[in-house]
């Protein structure tokens, strides 16, 4: 699945669609001669960082280009499992910043446009001199079980019958770990200690970091009476309802889960 790109990678996406080469069968990045194929300069764009000693960039195409021959838009979440993780993680990288520069265009102290900062990712304020850096949203997303069974609820906005660990934003003023108990306090009434970190996953839709716990049940039973979650239950390894599918962190919790009580740690 590797490119053999001498020229450089460019993460083209448009909208939220990222232009893939398909004439060997196998989705690919396509080469920085695409972008000047669509009348864009690097330089329009982003250096996202180097991948086997070859520069990426990420640039936007504005409105439907018509993809060159051989080429097609495909979404990241098709990619996922299709291109190799160094590049999955690449074009959610140019999907965070490419969204962040077509929503952070002025300074939202003053008002005034923003121009791109000389040497880091960042804006300044041409009137003021403020500096915006990229927003990056951080979330909770927590696996709490409770002898050997896993707490999966089903949220109001998920497709019929899919269950999943819990999930929230963090506030202003607490810790990860002050909102991993507000989160499961206020979405299903539990009370939950032995807190601890297990991974993270950017997700940028927009511009969330997902950060991953597991926790034990201290103390309630499940009380869903929010418009946020529909049901919520304690089911065992065994007997799992339909689960998210392999993109998501959440999908990596439970699957831990799943392996620890198969193994029967
Ligand atoms: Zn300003």
């Amino acid at each position: 699945m590797n490119n053999d790109i001498g020229a450089g990678s460019v993460f083209l996406l448009c909208g939220q669609r990222l232009l893939v080469d398909l004439s060997s069968g196998v989705p690919r990045v396509p080469g920085r001669d695409v972008a000047e194929g669509f009348g864009l300069s690097l330089a329009d764009g982003y250096l996202l960082g180097s991948l086997d000693g070859v520069e990426c960039h990420a640039l936007s195409l504005t409105g439907e280009s018509e993809p060159p021959r051989g080429m097609d838009y495909l979404g990241l979440r098709k990619l996922f499992g299709v291109l190799d993780d160094a590049r999955y993680n690449m074009a959610v990288r140019a999907l965070a910043i490419l969204n962040w520069d077509r929503t952070c265009r002025f300074c939202s102290a003053c008002g005034s446009p923003l121009r791109r900062h000389g040497t880091i990712l960042a804006k300044v304020c041409e009137a003021c001199g403020f500096t915006m850096f990229p927003r990056i949203s951080p979330a909770v997303i927590v696996l709490v079980e409770r002898q050997g069974k896993v707490l999966l609820a089903r949220a109001s906005r998920f497709a019929e019958n899919l269950y999943s660990v819990l999930a929230g934003f963090a506030e202003p003023g607490e810790t990860l770990e002050d909102t991993v108990r507000r989160e499961v306090r206020e979405e299903v009434g539990v009370e939950v200690s032995d807190i601890r970190y297990f991974g993270s996953q950017p997700w940028p839709y927009p511009d969330s970091l997902m950060i991953g716990f597991t926790a034990s049940w201290a103390d309630g039973e499940i009380v869903t009476d929010n418009d946020e979650i529909s049901d919520a239950r304690w089911f065992p390894a065994d007997n799992l309802p339909k689960i998210p599918d392999r993109l998501s962190i959440s999908r990596s919790l439970i699957d831990w889960f799943i392996e620890k009580n198969r193994k029967g740690m």
